[in-house]
């Protein structure tokens, strides 16, 4: 097994309202509240609302104590100023230490190419932000200074079809060979019920659920499931 820290990153894309969001926080909190005691290896968990919910995010994990850091889904190409409906980097770090970069759903979407998410991990970086770089495939460059990587294969998104354990780690070796000491997640239609199987593998250092972080208790699971 991979030496690395490893991860729990939750990406809860455009979900929950904000009623959503404190109960989720409470009842993971409560849930959390025997962690200490659990004589396992916690893994860094790292979740990602919308911007909207991040100040609430904020303040409940700080009200909680819970042992969670905060990230953005999205940052801007840009700096501060004139660029409407953006959010950028030196706004980002009052709140996040974070930010994914390059998810599938930007590429596809929102027609974001390397140039744009080259030009997004710069602003992060040059603000102290840590850089989660999703990439679908071992053949997609990566920028300098990222803080994770995350392969995520588009088969496996939202489909409840997820690479297999054997193929992500296969994966996931080749891109480290390139990276080496950058940690190198998977994503894709991770469970709690699998989660296990893909954080046993040599070269994984952790995942990215979206779907299966929305929920608290399934939240927790995985926690659990994931510590080794
Ligand atoms: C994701 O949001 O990056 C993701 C992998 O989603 P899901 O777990 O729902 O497939």
């Amino acid at each position: 097994m991979s030496a690395a820290e490893k991860y729990l990153i939750g990406n809860w894309k455009s979900n929950k309202n904000s009623t959503d969001v404190a109960g989720f926080l409470k009842i993971f909190a409560h849930k959390c509240k025997n962690i200490k005691k659990i004589p396992l290896k916690i893994p860094k968990i790292v979740i990602c609302p919308s911007y909207i919910h991040l100040p609430l995010s904020r303040d409940l994990i700080k009200k909680y104590n819970l042992p969670v850091e905060l990230g953005a889904q999205n940052i801007s190409p840009y700096g501060e100023g004139a660029f409407t409906g953006e959010v950028s980097a030196s706004q980002l770090k009052e709140y996040v230490r974070y930010v994914i970069i390059g998810h599938s759903e930007r590429r596809s979407n929102f027609a974001e190419n390397e140039k744009i998410l080259a030009d997004k991990a710069k602003n992060a970086l040059t603000n102290g932000l840590k850089v989660i770089y999703c990439v679908p495939d071992s053949k997609i460059p990566v920028p300098d200074g990222v803080a994770v990587i995350a392969y995520e294969p588009v088969f496996a998104i939202g489909t409840g079809k997820p690479d297999t354990p054997e193929n992500a780690n296969r994966t996931i070796g080749v891109i480290k060979k390139n990276y080496i000491n950058t940690p190198v997640i998977y994503g894709g239609s991770v469970t709690s019920e699998n989660i296990k199987s893909f954080m046993e593998k040599e070269y994984i250092d952790g995942v990215l659920p979206g779907k299966s972080s929305l929920d608290p208790i399934s939240f927790y699971k995985m926690l659990i499931n994931a510590a080794g």
